[in-house]
């Protein structure tokens, strides 16, 4: 019994604080921090004591420090933390969509250590309005009349319809009633919004006529929704902006267009698929775009509405104006990049999200012939790892048929039988790293999109892989065929 420590064993709280153990945990959290550790920790071990399952080393004052510390780090450590994207999915949405170029990293920063020109006219010393600091942008490079900015896309359109639909009836096609993902639907928008829907067409079909039979006496505007994360194919009939647009005119009514991710450049000219622009969307005739600032556009999380001057000045003028008002860091990282986009010809190297999206396969390759022996190592002889060409997708809302050829690794188990345990396994491992990795479980293999993992970045992709995986010789349970299956 001599290597069990009895409860009367455990030494009292007072005397560890003041053990020269416990003095680093003391000096890195606080004292706070500590004891309510220390206190947790010593009801655990009275608890395994009671038990009779408590070594007695581990009542040594070194033995208690080293788990306070490691209890204490763990607490501490951040939350939100980098992973690498190797999803495929360029604007993953659960990733946090679009990296920030350079130019917005240091404006934010700034703008967090620094007092700053929110809402004060330099030119004037007089109060000023926080939309003044990008509305001359946005309407440069949209050809709007004016333009704001609020917390996200869906703050956006549910602003949009409070402020210009209350009470009142908004006629939208059935074939654009989207549910975008994470609970946003049009139909609970506009109800919310206290608008009220009419829906027009059917869900592959909708006419001229359908919406124009639909204007009534309570018709506030026509609506267009892009359709975002699906495609309508086959016998298909939708109205173009510009109808939509001579339609609700000629009935002296605006029209609005959700443009979801919404670009502001012609997406071709890079090689990939086309998206009307916010511009072309204004010059077809739309009174009010809606997009995401984090999408396409690559910038930070925000709801952009551009178009018509009466109705944004309507916009800024509702109450919840102000309760879905972007925050400082959103518009100091907001600028620089809409800034980049006033230089068209370098946006390919210095918009990030363009850069990620733009990659060609041809660099991707090598990059996965280089990397395929560290993670075939990393990942034991159970697993075969091969570099092959892939499909990356754009994510976030730019269809999900569109897809662009990239380049990465594919992991599958050697072993017979169902892989689905093995590969679960090994994506496990590589989530659980000091920098996740995320990859992709389809077809029995795991993927690993390269797209994403610059150049710069593929040096502690390599090292990190190279460390942590060395794991101890797989485990006897890998091989054994009688375990059940998953
Ligand atoms: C993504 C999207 C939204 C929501 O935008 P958030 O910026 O994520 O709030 C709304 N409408 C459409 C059509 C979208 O694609």
């Amino acid at each position: 019994m001599t290597g069990l420590a009895a409860a009367a064993d455990i030494p009292a709280l007072d005397r560890l604080l003041n053990a020269p153990a416990l003095a680093a945990a003391l000096d890195t959290h606080g004292r706070t921090q500590a004891v309510a550790a220390l206190r947790r920790h010593l009801d655990a071990l009275r608890q395994r004591a009671l038990a009779g399952e408590l070594p007695r080393a581990e009542l040594a004052e070194r033995a208690v420090a080293a788990a306070i510390n490691g209890a204490l780090a763990r607490a501490a450590a951040p939350r939100l933390r980098a992973v690498y994207n190797l999803t495929g999915t360029v604007l993953h949405t659960n990733l946090g969509r679009a990296l920030l170029p350079d130019e917005a990293v240091a404006s934010v920063l700034r703008a967090l250590t620094t007092p700053a020109n929110l809402e004060f006219d330099l030119d004037s010393g007089g109060r000023g309005d926080r939309d003044d600091l990008i509305d001359d942008l946005l309407c440069e490079l949209t050809g709007a009349e004016a333009a704001t900015v609020v917390n996200n896309n869906a703050a956006a359109v549910l602003l949009m319809l409070n402020a210009l639909a209350d009470r009142r009836e908004v006629v939208v096609s059935r074939g654009e009633l989207v549910e975008i993902g994470g609970a946003f639907r049009i139909p609970d928008i506009m109800k919310r919004a206290g608008a009220k829907l009419v829906e027009v067409g059917t869900t592959n079909r909708t006419h001229a006529a359908d919406y124009e039979n639909a204007i009534g006496p309570r018709t506030a505007m026509l609506m267009k929704v892009h359709c975002s994360n699906y495609a309508v194919t086959g016998f298909t009939k939708s109205v173009s902006v510009a109808e939509v647009a001579a339609l609700a005119h000629a009935r002296g009514l605006p029209a609005t267009v959700d443009l979801g991710s919404g670009t502001l450049v012609d997406l071709t000219q890079f090689g990939l698929p086309r998206e009307d622009t916010v511009r072309e969307t204004i010059a077809a005739g739309a009174d009010l775009v809606t997009f995401s600032g984090d999408k396409l556009l690559g910038g930070p999380q925000a709801g952009l509405l551009v178009g018509r001057a009466d109705l944004i000045r309507k916009i800024k003028k509702n109450p919840l104006k102000r309760a879905l008002r972007v925050g400082k860091l959103t518009l100091a990282a907001l600028e620089p990049v809409l800034q980049l986009y006033r230089a068209p010809e370098f946006l390919a190297q210095r918009l990030t999200t363009l850069r990620l999206l733009t990659r060609p396969q041809r660099e991707i390759q090598p990059q996965a012939e280089r990397l395929r022996g560290v993670l075939a190592q990393a990942a034991g002889a159970d697993y075969e790892v091969e570099a092959v060409p892939m499909f990356s997708q754009i994510g976030s809302g730019a269809l999900p048929v569109d897809q662009l050829p990239s380049y990465g690794l594919a992991v599958r188990h050697r072993g017979k039988g169902r892989p689905g345990r093995h590969l679960d396994r090994l994506e496990t491992r590589l989530r659980n790293l000091p920098v996740p990795v995320i990859g992709r479980i389809a077809d029995d293999a795991l993927w690993l999109d390269l797209r994403c993992l610059e150049a710069r970045d593929e040096a502690a992709f390599t090292a990190q892989l190279a460390e942590s995986l060395a794991e101890p010789p797989a485990a006897p349970s890998t091989a054994q065929p009688a375990e059940p299956q998953a």
